[in-house]
């Protein structure tokens, strides 16, 4: 069956030709790919090198970096925290802002917008990719206008927002924004992650939202990030899908896609593994709903040009 990978990263050091060998071998179709920390240049690269493999998306540096800049900034233990919007910032800068990503949606050659975090807890430098927090809200009038702009030009956002704390208000607020903007399709990385009748009612209420399914049955993931431990377990001590989730699988099973978020050179080793559990669960649903996670809805999103 094929597979496609909804949530892989590049970063500024990691060897591309690595990057397109471990999909090659993880039998990944094609993936979704974002950039941390590095321009989005490297994500088109790659693209180049694997023709049709790659979904190239903007916005990893683009737009998280004016995020960063135009946050109430602080640092406290090693971590460095970026709250908010600040007016003058944006008042001063977001046309600028907006232009950019336009301009960068505009060459045709990005098929989506993301990894956007939003709500992402740091944990300072000591755990990979932790040293920075966020805490941006999902209904502020920047990220409407982020949702208007990707939505206009039909390509998919990756958003990264989790509910483990605040989680009342945060899913108030991320409802309030899917509603504002009907037309957005928006990717909620990792699921969340949230329990699988939050993600029901989320799915249910909101048809503009997809979900990615990051598979930790074997721990491939460093245990250094204490946010793994946030995630409910998708299979039981026998090894099975969960009931709760195996009925959300199928009855979800157009929202839902497989998200690796493969991001250093050690995790892409382990985009095998991580690629094989998913195939492992996906084979314990129906067929025609296992396809449509495994590979039809990522492609619909991602895959074509509209
Ligand atoms: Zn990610």
């Amino acid at each position: 069956m094929r597979l496609a990978d909804g949530h892989a990263h590049l970063t500024k050091l990691i060897p591309l030709g690595r990057v397109a060998a471990r999909l090659r071998e993880a039998g990944v179709a094609a993936a979704a790919v974002m950039v941390r920390e590095a321009r989005e240049e490297r994500a088109l690269e790659l693209a180049r090198r694997c023709p049709g493999r790659i979904w190239p998306l903007a916005g990893g540096r683009l737009f998280q970096r004016a995020l960063q800049d135009g946050a109430h900034k602080s640092r406290a233990g090693g971590v460095r925290r970026f709250r908010g919007f600040a007016a003058s910032w944006w008042g001063a800068r977001g046309e600028k802002v907006f232009a950019e990503l336009g301009r960068a949606l505009d060459r045709g050659v990005f098929r989506g917008v993301g990894e956007i975090r939003l709500q992402h807890r740091g944990y300072g430098s000591g755990v990979p990719e932790m040293k920075c927090d966020y805490d941006f809200a999902p209904d502020h009038p920047v990220i409407l206008r982020l949702l208007e702009t990707c939505s206009r030009r039909a390509v998919p956002v990756v958003v990264h927002l989790e509910v483990d704390v605040d989680r009342r208000a945060r899913l108030a607020a991320f409802a309030r924004a899917l509603q504002a903007v009907p037309r957005a399709r928006v990717v909620w990385a990792h699921g969340g992650p949230c329990d699988a009748a939050t993600l029901e009612r989320m799915l249910g209420q909101h048809g503009n939202l997809w979900a990615e399914i990051q598979p930790l049955v074997r721990d491939t993931y460093s245990r250094r990030v204490p946010y793994l431990r946030t995630f409910p377990p998708l299979t039981g001590p026998d090894g099975r899908l969960r009931p709760h989730w195996r009925r959300l699988w199928i009855r979800r099973a157009g929202r839902l896609l497989f998200g690796s978020d493969c991001r250093s050179a050690p995790e892409y080793g382990c985009l095998r593994v991580r690629a094989e559990d998913m195939r492992a669960l996906l084979a314990q649903v129906p067929e025609a709903a296992a396809r449509r996670i495994a590979w039809d809805n990522a492609a619909a999103l991602f895959g074509r040009p509209r």
